[in-house]
């Protein structure tokens, strides 16, 4: 493992090996860049067969978390914490506090959150050892409802674009995943006036979409061939592939879901079939804006971080924009967006004085 060769690659500021024999505790956090503020990104747990998966997993994850944290207009970098551990079986309190206190010694360049593995109540025990964590219950809460909302702002933003009117009583949306985010997508949508098509492995909530939104139904593997003007998946990760790609009548693909593409030349395909991609971690930025409050001065405010969501409509505009301008697919327009403003904020000058 060629470590520092990894994190010159993509200038990763620092990787902490965290490791606590009592508690049985083996982490992984990794900074990747706090240009724009401290760092904020979640804790992943997860049985990773190697370590060497663990590293790659929590560097591709900093990295992204950077780009997300940018697009969003948030003064944060991109950081994420991975503990290497079966989320079944290798719970405890000890672990948790064990890994808090690794949190705290980073004096707030890393604050963390839930991720993949870890729930709220797990949170509160990091948050018995340490200031830097975020999305509690008691504060910022569940990111689901938030983040359908910046996903229904990001589709009218799109629908702008494609129909020249974010109206969409006259649209069709077909909503893969009834979750956390996608029932809440199709709360907004519906009451919009938008027809719903929906699919979920989940039949109880499927039910639910029926009876409440007078949603159609149809069976998982059949939601991507579905006569429709927006495609929204808010289930899984790499759906948007070779097979689904053909299969596909939307104009526009703009859901939750994160990386939805299989591998970056599908971002290029749908391009260019002419059907219009919301990049993913643009477009599902409510979460992590809403947890950015707690890193804020002052109580958690909803009204203010929902007007704050709202704008992910002017993010996914200056996406589209960047894409026009340099003539690039959405899917390679959101880094640009990203890298842009990382850099024209480092360039600001250095002029010294002590902020009040
Ligand atoms: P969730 O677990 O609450 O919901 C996912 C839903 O997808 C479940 O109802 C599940 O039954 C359904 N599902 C699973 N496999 C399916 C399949 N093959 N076909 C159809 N439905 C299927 O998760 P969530 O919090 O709603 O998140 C949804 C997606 O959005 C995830 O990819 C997540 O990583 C991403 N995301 C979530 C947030 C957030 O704030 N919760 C933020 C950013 C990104």
């Amino acid at each position: 493992m060629e470590i520092f060769k990894r994190l010159e690659e993509h200038n990763y500021e620092e990787l902490i090996m965290c490791h606590d024999k009592a508690s049985g505790l083996k982490a992984i956090i990794c900074i990747h860049d706090t240009t724009l503020g401290p760092g904020v990104g979640g804790t992943r747990m997860w049985n990773y067969p190697t370590e060497e998966e663990a590293l790659t997993d929590v560097l591709r994850l900093a990295r992204g978390m950077t780009y997300k944290n940018a697009v969003a207009g948030l003064n944060a970098g991109g950081c994420k914490g991975v503990i290497i551990a079966d989320p079944k079986k290798d719970k405890s309190e000890a672990l948790f506090r064990a890994y808090g206190r690794f949190v705290q010694s980073l004096n707030g360049r890393f604050n963390t959150g839930e991720d993949v593995g870890i729930s709220l109540a797990d949170l509160e025990y990091v948050n018995m050892e340490t200031d830097f964590i975020v999305g509690r219950e008691s504060t910022s809460g569940d990111p689901g409802p938030v983040t359908g909302f910046g996903v229904f702002r990001g589709i009218e933003a799109c629908a702008q674009e494609v129909w020249g009117s974010e109206v969409l009583s006259d649209k069709t949306v077909a909503v893969q995943g009834l979750g956390h985010v996608g029932y809440a997508l199709c709360e907004y949508l519906h009451e919009k006036g938008a027809k719903l098509i929906v699919a979920d492995i989940n039949e109880k909530m499927v039910q639910q979409a029926i009876d409440k939104f007078g949603a159609e139904a149809v069976k998982p593997e059949e939601i991507y061939g579905v006569q429709c003007d927006i495609f929204a998946p808010c289930a899984l990760g790499a759906v948007i592939n070779d097979v689904t790609i053909p299969q596909l009548k939307c104009k526009i693909i703009a859901g939750s879901a994160n990386n939805q593409m299989k591998e970056a030349r599908h971002g290029e395909i749908v391009h260019e079939k002419g059907i219009l991609y919301a990049p993913d971690y643009v477009i599902n930025a409510g979460g992590v804006i809403n947890v950015y409050q707690d890193i804020c001065e002052g109580d958690y405010k909803r009204t203010q971080t929902l007007q704050q969501i709202s704008r992910i409509y002017d993010s996914i505009e200056k996406v589209i924009a960047i894409s026009k301008r340099d003539n690039i697919s959405t899917y390679k327009a959101a880094d640009i967006m990203a890298e842009e403003r990382i850099q024209s904020i480092r360039n600001i000058n250095r002029i010294v004085g002590r902020r009040q």
